[in-house]
């Protein structure tokens, strides 16, 4: 075998499951002990400090200045009894991975070490902002960017360093990151959702957003995965063939979890579990060696900065276990690829869910105008939230047949959409008929049975006090979509309590008032209404009947930013503004070129250096073979050699076929480059490129299935899809 690869799988076999993490306690004990959280704040700080602090955590407000210095010395005697050494400010830039630069807890006084750590430090950092995408917002201003700690995200201890959840904005208050805008549309939800809850509750003074991620993702051997340029560079396969066994059996599907995999989730659970992320499902998934875990849902902005810690902390401790995780949404073609389910709900501070269901008909009234006003936010900007998840990644993944359609649309189960299709057709008068009412509100109760009845086709169902958007890819930053989602709520929310001021100043009663706006909104949702089966051709056909528009591509797709309706939902919320908004429109298409750049330069290099000359070698043994054959045995060699010579002729063709592809790749990427005009140059990678990509991977995956497995190069993906 290629010695290359006969190493890596070598190595690979002896890659034993074993524990680096393991804490005998039990899980209570150790819980949250590496986050500085407010219980432990009220141990280290004056009561006024505490004070202070503990209003910034819960209420989002900037930390006093003035206690900062007494705050962040008690963070770092904190931190010195935990082994800590450095501090480090942890953000989310647009490149959708998490930033960190960490500095030492080390100043000299009088030419003597100490130990040191200012509120100044705690509070602002400066990185070299200029290495991060900004779309062009740091030119226009200020080159300067700072991070800023965001106190409603405690801090925490990983591997020695004291990590500061923090936002990144520019010098004139520009969002630079993922999280601002986050946290503008949880803002703008709570102050839309009060006053709606407020209809069926006066004491409601904040809503808040509730998220549970589902963490999907794959393992590989780290020996393997350093045998292939592809998965080193991109994350993903960008050429092989499928294994003649993968995941036609659904054998893996919640089966035995492997031992190496087993080890590698005990250890992550553990280190999670001490930085407070309340992991508490773990399963294999559908595809070999694919995997998910998931938390118990949290706060939003928490349930965010803990996926991304769990992201961090999952790779680190594969390493110790010779392992790497693939976070990428497909980095195996024909086989299931991963996601990030986001389930997503609403919960008053009176701790009431506000998407459950209930007996009570007063609160069924309220949960019907919470659902109708996300479904109706959800009709009304369908393109971008679908386009909210789309990258480069997740466009190999959507719209294949483990992931949703990448068109929207939200499955309520058949109790709830009789329900609806009830109060659409019913006469408004009867919503204050006693009986009318009666109906609707004994009926609800009955959606607890719809439960089980999930469909997994629908990428936003509810499943029964939650929405659960699916269509997220398994490498997202789960704030990429949450804000957009939240922004579509909190206008629709709005909208509804504008209609049913209005049908109150009219003379109409409570109840009335808010059945009518539910019907309208419902009415106004229902293109985007729909229980069936999502992967099917019918439903692609329905679906632009009803006007509902699918992604098919992307850097298209992005165009959506720039819509007048997209501008006035986060404008008027003052989640992102215009010129907010255009920066992340550049961004996203500048970080589409360049992955997809990455990926055809990769796929270039192994086609001609690792597939063409294996495939020549193997070639050279055949024709060796055809020739002394021939030497011996005259003219019936060619009866004799009719299957090596045919091999040989195939081989050719497709090595001929793959240098003209990868030809025409350069080419084409060459022209690309040339045009200035982002969004085009997007536009010919997400077409003309990736022709050409897929043209070179037919060949090459063929070449795979005619070429001597002893000369093949790279491992194959039953080598490393199974443990
Ligand atoms: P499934 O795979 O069946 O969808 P999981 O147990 O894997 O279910 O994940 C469900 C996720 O939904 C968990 O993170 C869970 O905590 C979360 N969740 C449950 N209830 C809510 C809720 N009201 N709001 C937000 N997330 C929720
Ligand atoms: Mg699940």
């Amino acid at each position: 075998m290629s010695t290359f690869r006969q190493r890596a799988m070598d190595l690979a076999a002896n890659h034993q499951p074993e524990r680096f993490f393991e804490d005998k306690r039990p899980i209570s004990a150790y819980f949250g002990e590496d986050v500085f959280d407010l219980d432990k704040m009220s141990r280290y700080l004056s009561p006024s400090a505490y004070a202070s602090v503990k209003d910034s955590v819960q209420n989002g407000k900037p930390v006093d200045r003035k206690v900062a210095g007494e705050i962040a010395e008690a963070m770092k005697t904190w931190a010195l009894s935990k082994g800590a050494t450095h501090f480090t400010h942890l953000f989310q830039p647009l490149t959708g991975n998490t930033a960190e630069k960490h500095d030492a807890f080390l100043d000299f006084r009088d030419g003597r070490p100490v130990e040191a750590f200012s509120g100044e430090a705690l509070v602002q950092q400066e990185p070299d902002a200029s290495s991060f995408p900004s779309g062009g917002l740091r030119n226009t201003f200020e080159a300067r960017g700072y991070s800023a700690w965001d106190p409603t995200s405690p801090v925490f201890i990983l591997d020695g360093t004291l990590c500061i959840p923090s936002v990144f904005v520019s010098y004139n208050g520009d969002a630079l990151d993922m999280k601002v805008p986050h946290l503008r549309s949880l803002e703008a939800l709570s102050k839309a959702a009060t006053e709606v809850a407020r209809i069926f509750d006066p004491e409601v003074n904040s809503v808040h957003v509730n998220i549970g991620l589902e963490q999907e993702y794959f393992l590989v051997d780290e020996s393997l995965y350093n045998a292939r340029p592809d998965l080193k560079l991109c994350e993903r396969t960008v050429i092989g063939h499928t294994a003649a066994k993968d995941q036609q059996l659904a054998d893996h599907y919640f089966g035995a979890i492997p031992s190496r995999a087993e080890a590698f989730m005990k250890d992550f659970e553990t280190v999670a579990y001490k930085l407070g992320i309340r992991l508490i499902t773990r399963h294999n998934e559908v595809a070999p060696n694919q995997f998910e875990c998931a938390p118990v849902y949290t706060d939003a902005s928490r349930a965010i900065d803990n996926n991304m810690t769990l992201m961090i902390i999952m790779q680190k401790v594969a390493g110790k276990h010779h392992l790497r995780v693939l976070f990428s949404e497909k980095p195996f073609d024909g086989i299931n690829g991963s996601g990030k389910h986001c389930n997503w709900s609403m919960q008053s501070d009176k701790g009431v869910n506000l998407l459950k269901p209930s007996t009570d008909p007063e609160k069924n009234l309220q949960f019907l105008a919470f659902y109708s006003s996300v479904a109706k936010g959800v009709m009304d900007h369908n393109f971008l939230i679908m386009t909210s998840v789309c990258d480069l990644g997740n466009s190999y993944r959507l719209g294949g047949n483990e992931a949703p359609v990448p068109i929207m649309s939200i499955y309520s189960g058949s109790a709830l959409t009789a329900l609806f299709k009830d109060i659409i057709n019913s006469n408004p008068n009867h919503f204050n008929s006693k009986a009318g009412f009666m109906k609707i509100a004994e009926e609800l109760p009955e959606i607890e049975l719809d439960n089980t009845d999930r469909n997994r086709t629908s990428p936003f169902a509810f499943t029964g006090n939650r929405f659960e958007f699916r269509a997220l890819g398994s490498s997202a930053n789960g704030a990429s979509a949450s804000y957009v989602i939240n922004s579509a709520a909190a206008e629709s929310l709005k909208e509804f309590k504008a209609e049913y001021d209005k049908k109150i100043a009219e003379g109409k009663d409570k109840k009335q008032a808010v059945l009518e706006t539910v019907k309208d909104f419902l009415i106004a949702a229902s293109p985007v209404m729909f229980d069936g089966n999502g992967y099917s051709k019918e439903w692609a056909e329905e679906a632009k009947k009803r006007g509902l528009e699918g992604v098919t591509n992307v850097p298209e797709a992005y165009k959506v930013y720039l819509t007048k309706s997209t501008e006035d939902l986060f404008g008027n919320l003052g989640v992102l503004s215009k010129r907010e908004i255009e920066a992340r429109y550049e961004v996203l298409n500048e970080q589409y070129v360049k992955k997809l750049q990455i990926e055809a330069r990769v796929l270039g290099d192994i086609c001609l250096n690792h597939v063409i000359p294996s495939a020549v070698e193997y070639q050279n043994i055949l024709l060796k073979n055809i020739k002394e054959t021939k030497a011996v045995f005259g003219d019936e060699y060619k009866e004799m050699c009719k299957s090596s010579i045919e091999t040989v002729s195939k081989i050719s063709a497709f090595i001929n076929s793959l240098q003209a592809y990868v030809a025409e790749l350069v080419e084409r990427r060459k022209k690309a480059n040339a045009v200035e005009d982002l969004p085009e140059k997007a536009r010919l990678y997400s077409t003309g490129v990736k022709e050409m990509m897929d043209k070179a991977r037919y060949c090459a995956d063929h070449l795979e299935m005619l070429v001597d497995d002893e000369l093949w190069p790279l491992p194959k993906y039953r080598e490393m899809l199974f443990f």
